[in-house]
C-alpha cells in the first residue's frame, strides 16, 4: 500500500478546512508534526481565523487584581504561590482592593481580571465579599473572577453546591469568569503538575454550570512543559465537546509555560515556533469557539504580534498589575499603553478594535477617553 505523503494529508485537511468540516485528533497530532510545515498550518488557522472575526484585532483596557498568593496547593509549574508564613505572602485589605477599582476606573479599564490563591484562613465569604464591594463601589467594572480551581475549593470551604456558589457570586457581581485551572485535562500530565487540584471532570463541571446560568467563561491549556502534542490535542478536543452542548465559552488561551522560579525550572520555555504552531493548531480544532487570544504578556511582544496571522484575533489588554507570569520569569513590560497595543495591531496588518469583556465594541468619548460605551457583540 502507497503511503500518503504529508502534502497528501495537508491537501486532505485543507480540504476538510475550506469545506468547514472537522478535524479529527488524526490530524491534531500531524499538524503537530515537525515535518508539517509551520506556515502552511498558519494559513490554514488564518483562514478560519479571518472566517470567524474578519480583520479585527481585539485588545481591551483591563487590570489583574489577586487578591493574595498564599495557596494551600503546590502545584509544580507555579511561580505565584506562597505559603502562609512565608514574608512574600500577602492578603489584600478591603481598601487595597478599593483602591486598585479606583486606579482601574480612573484609568479607563472596562475590566478587572481576578484570581488568586486558596488561602489557608480565610473563609468562603472573603471571596464573595470583595466581588460585592468591588461590583458596589464600580458596577460599570465587569469582574471576571476566580478560576474553577477557586470554585471547587469553595465547594471544600462552604459545603454548598457548585450551582449556588456561582449564584452568590452572580448577586455580588460576578460577570463572568477566566478560563485558568485548566492546565493540561489528561490525568497522565495533571496527575504531575497539579495532583491535588480540580481534576477535568469538576473543572468542566463547574464551566458547564456557569454556562447554564448565563455566565460567559475562557478556557485555557497550559503548554511547553511535561506534555505531548497527544495530551493538547486530546485537551482542544474535551473543550470542543463542552462548546458543542453548552456554546459558553468565548475565548481560548494558549498559555505558553515560564520555568523560571518553578519547579520545573530545569525546562526550557517553549519556543516560538511551537507558539505559533499551538496558536495555529488551537484555532483549527477549536471550530466552535470565536476567538483566540494571544496573551502577550506569555508570549512576549513579538510572537503575540505575529500571531494575529496565525488564528489569533486577540491581545488580551493593556494589563495592569500582572503578577503571575512574571513571577514566573516573563520579562515583559507590566503594562502597554493603549497606543502602543493599538500600534502592534496595526503594524501587524489588522484593525485594532477595543472590545469589552463580551466582544462587545467600545466607544468612547476623544475628550473624555476614561468614559465608554458598548454596543452590539462584533463577530463578523
Ligand atoms: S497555580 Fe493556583 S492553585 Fe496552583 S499553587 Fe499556584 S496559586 Fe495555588
Amino acid at each position: 500500500m502507497i503511503r500518503p505523503t504529508t502534502n497528501d494529508r495537508l491537501r486532505l485537511i485543507r480540504d476538510k478546512v475550506e469545506a468547514r468540516q472537522r478535524l479529527s485528533l488524526e490530524d491534531g497530532l500531524f499538524l503537530y508534526e515537525p515535518a508539517t510545515p509551520l506556515n502552511e498550518v498558519g494559513e490554514l488557522a488564518n483562514l478560519v481565523r479571518e472566517r470567524i472575526n474578519g480583520n479585527h484585532g481585539y485588545y481591551n483596557i483591563n487590570t489583574h487584581l489577586n487578591p493574595t498568593n498564599i495557596c494551600v496547593y503546590r502545584c509544580t509549574f507555579c511561580a505565584f504561590r506562597s505559603d502562609l508564613r512565608d514574608p512574600k505572602g500577602y492578603a489584600m485589605s478591603d481598601q487595597q482592593i478599593l483602591e486598585r477599582g479606583r486606579e482601574a476606573v480612573e484609568n479607563g479599564c472596562t475590566e478587572m481580571h481576578i484570581v488568586g490563591g486558596l488561602h489557608h484562613q480565610r473563609g468562603y465569604d472573603w471571596y464573595v465579599h470583595l466581588v460585592r464591594i468591588l461590583h458596589e463601589a464600580y458596577p460599570k467594572l465587569h469582574l471576571k473572577a476566580w478560576t474553577g480551581v477557586e470554585i471547587n475549593w469553595f465547594e471544600f470551604l462552604s459545603k454548598k453546591s457548585v450551582r449556588e456558589i456561582l449564584e452568590d457570586l452572580i448577586d455580588a457581581g460576578l460577570g463572568s469568569m477566566p478560563g485558568g485551572g485548566a492546565e493540561i485535562f489528561h490525568p497522565e500530565v495533571r496527575h504531575k503538575i497539579c495532583e491535588h487540584k480540580a481534576d477535568a471532570g469538576k473543572w468542566f463541571e463547574i464551566h458547564r454550570t456557569a454556562h447554564q446560568l448565563g455566565l460567559k467563561t475562557n478556557c485555557t491549556m497550559l503548554y511547553g512543559h511535561i506534555e505531548n502534542a497527544y495530551h493538547r490535542i486530546d485537551h482542544l478536543l474535551r473543550l470542543r465537546e463542552l462548546q458543542d452542548e453548552t456554546g459558553g465559552f468565548q475565548t481560548f488561551i494558549p498559555l505558553a509555560f515560564h520555568p523560571e522560579n518553578t519547579g520545573l525550572a530545569h525546562l526550557k520555555k517553549p519556543s516560538a515556533l511551537l507558539d505559533l504552531r499551538t496558536m495555529a493548531i488551537s484555532r483549527l480544532m477549536l471550530d466552535n469557539v470565536p476567538h483566540i487570544k494571544a496573551y502577550w504578556i506569555m508570549l512576549g511582544i513579538g510572537t503575540a504580534q505575529a500571531a494575529l496571522g496565525y488564528g489569533a484575533d486577540d491581545l488580551d489588554g493593556t494589563v495592569r498589575h500582572e503578577l503571575i507570569y512574571h513571577d514566573a520569569g516573563a520579562t515583559t513590560p507590566e503594562v502597554l499603553s493603549v497606543d502602543e497595543i493599538r500600534r502592534l495591531i496595526t503594524a501587524a496588518g489588522r484593525e485594532p478594535v477595543e472590545r469589552d469583556t463580551l466582544y462587545r465594541r467600545v466607544q468612547r468619548d476623544a475628550d473624555r477617553p476614561r468614559e465608554w460605551s458598548v454596543g452590539e457583540p462584533l463577530l463578523v
